[in-house]
């Protein structure tokens, strides 16, 4: 058997981080990861996402270029190419992230880990122990249980399919429902979407909501709300006809399931450590990562707070230090968390949503905004942007910013810098803008 001061199960965003860092912390640490480094995030997730969020601004772009005195010609998008040239892309990332373990010292076993006992895992018939073990082992997609539900592909399916379906159906109203629909759409399929609730992103401020609803509609993405899908099934040319509550069918040529995700514990024999996962696979955790059993901690989308690359990475971090750099009070601070939704126009958010403060804070107040932003006042295609800023107390400190629109996916992280600092609504007033932009209006409204 092989002994370690650290074993992280699963080399995603959280095992990684932590490895890395106990391991610069003068740990002997292993990585032990069932299938691709870099995990949901670089494989199946952030990464190709993003690629394919790129592509589609690449296809707004050419549409907004006559409004700019450009006439473009005969344009043609071949999806196999962009999916080679991002495969291409990740197998490279892939390399690095093998590379950096190497480097950091870290070993890292290829395999699927079980719990043996609380100190002992076992991968492909072989032994490991620590004192320390995390789990990081992330999540997967989950498929309602339906008649045909294996017709359709999961965001995984998603990032395999080499040819552009024609007609889509997205069924789910989350972040990921909205993300795959945007890029469909752009690029030119024709989309659906079958969301079981009135609204899309139901966490989220009503401005965003609202906002990105009347501009997917209006790109022509068809919203099916209070829908929930029945059957599926396929034809013998191949269509899938798509039975929803409403009476209503649908004929697709592909059908993405974009229901939410489930935590990876089923296989991980917890029993063993002594541990226990909740119904929907999730493992408790203290606000210091510690699960109930000693000498075991969990990070990432497993512990079922804020299913965000960064969040793993930096509760894996902290850990780390904790353990291993004698800094006892290391742990992540899991409010004030900005998120940006790469949509179609994109969305960032920090903070509490005005209901939410109006909820549980005294003298809220909200200051917002809808424009259209100084780019698309040439376009034809005018999406509008739209800005909120949530403010509570005589100090008018800000608890929440949002903003839907162009560009919002690189205006937010400064401004969740100034949130979480505890800015008042003055010190944003106190703010020279930066003109000509959209993110001044943060800064100017009244
Ligand atoms: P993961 O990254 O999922 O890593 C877990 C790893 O554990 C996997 O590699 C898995 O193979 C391995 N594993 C599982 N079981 C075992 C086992 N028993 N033994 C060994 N290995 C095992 N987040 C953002 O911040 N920004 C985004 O833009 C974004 N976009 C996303 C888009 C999509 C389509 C999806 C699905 C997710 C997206 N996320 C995004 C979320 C982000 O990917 C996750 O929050 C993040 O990857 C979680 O990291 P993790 O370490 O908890 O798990
Ligand atoms: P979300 O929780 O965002 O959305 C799940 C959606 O599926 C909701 O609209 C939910 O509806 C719906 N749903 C759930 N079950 C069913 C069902 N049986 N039938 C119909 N609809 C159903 O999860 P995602 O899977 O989209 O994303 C998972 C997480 O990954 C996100 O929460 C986020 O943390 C992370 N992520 C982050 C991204 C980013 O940072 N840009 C991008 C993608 C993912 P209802 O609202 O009614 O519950």
């Amino acid at each position: 058997m092989k002994t370690y001061d650290y074993i992280a199960i699963g080399g995603g965003s959280g095992g990684v981080a932590t490895a890395r860092r106990a391991a610069e912390y003068g740990a002997r640490a292993l990585v032990v990861e069932a299938n691709r480094l870099g995990g949901t995030c670089v494989n199946v997730g952030c990464v190709p996402k993003k690629v394919m969020w790129y592509a589609a601004g690449i296809a707004q772009a050419m549409r907004d270029a006559a409004g700019y005195g450009f006439s473009v010609g005969d344009t043609r998008f071949d999806w196999n190419t962009l999916k080679s040239r991002r495969d291409a892309y990740i197998a490279r990332l892939n390399g690095i992230y093998a590379n950096m373990l190497e480097k950091a010292g870290v070993d890292v076993v290829r395999g699927f880990a079980r719990f043996v006992d609380a100190r002992t895992i076992e991968v492909n018939g072989e032994r490991f122990s620590a004192p320390h073990i995390v789990i990081a082992t992330g999540g997967r997609p989950l498929v309602p249980d339906i008649p045909g539900a294996e017709l359709g592909i999961d965001s995984d399916g998603f990032f395999a399919l080499a040819q552009q379906p024609r007609r889509v159906a997205v069924v789910g109203g989350g972040y990921i429902a909205v993300e795959l629909a945007g890029v469909f759409n752009a690029l030119g399929s024709e989309v659906s979407m079958l969301v079981r609730g009135p609204h899309l992103l139901r966490p989220f401020d009503a401005l965003l909501r609202e906002e990105l609803m009347a501009q997917m509609q209006e790109d022509g993405v068809r919203l099916n709300f209070a829908t929930e899908v029945r059957s599926v099934t396929r034809g013998t040319d191949g269509t899938l006809r798509v039975a929803c509550s409403s009476g209503k069918a649908l004929e697709v040529d592909a059908l993405v399931w974009a229901t939410g995700r489930r935590a990876n514990t089923d296989a991980l024999d917890l029993a063993a450590a002594g541990l226990t996962a909740d119904a929907h696979g999730v493992i408790a955790t203290d606000a210091f990562q510690n699960t109930a059993v000693p000498g075991i901690y969990a990070i990432g989308d497993i512990t079922g707070r804020a299913e965000l690359t960064p969040v793993a990475i930096a509760a894996g971090r902290r850990l780390a230090a904790r353990l291993f750099l004698n800094q006892a009070d290391s742990k992540l601070d899991y409010d004030t968390i900005p998120t940006v939704i790469f949509s179609h126009p994109p969305i960032g958010t920090v903070g509490l949503t005005e209901d939410e403060a109006r909820a549980r804070l005294t003298a809220v107040k909200v200051y917002s905004t809808r424009f259209t932003g100084m780019y698309h006042a040439l376009t034809e295609h005018r999406p509008k942007t739209a800005m909120k800023l949530v403010c509570a107390g005589a100090e008018e400190r800000i608890v929440g910013a949002h903003v839907i629109g162009e560009g919002a996916d690189e205006m937010l992280q400064g401004f969740a810098v100034a949130v979480k600092m505890g800015a008042r609504k003055a010190d944003f007033d106190d703010t020279i803008a930066i003109h000509p932009t959209s993110a001044e209006e943060f800064v100017t409204m009244r």
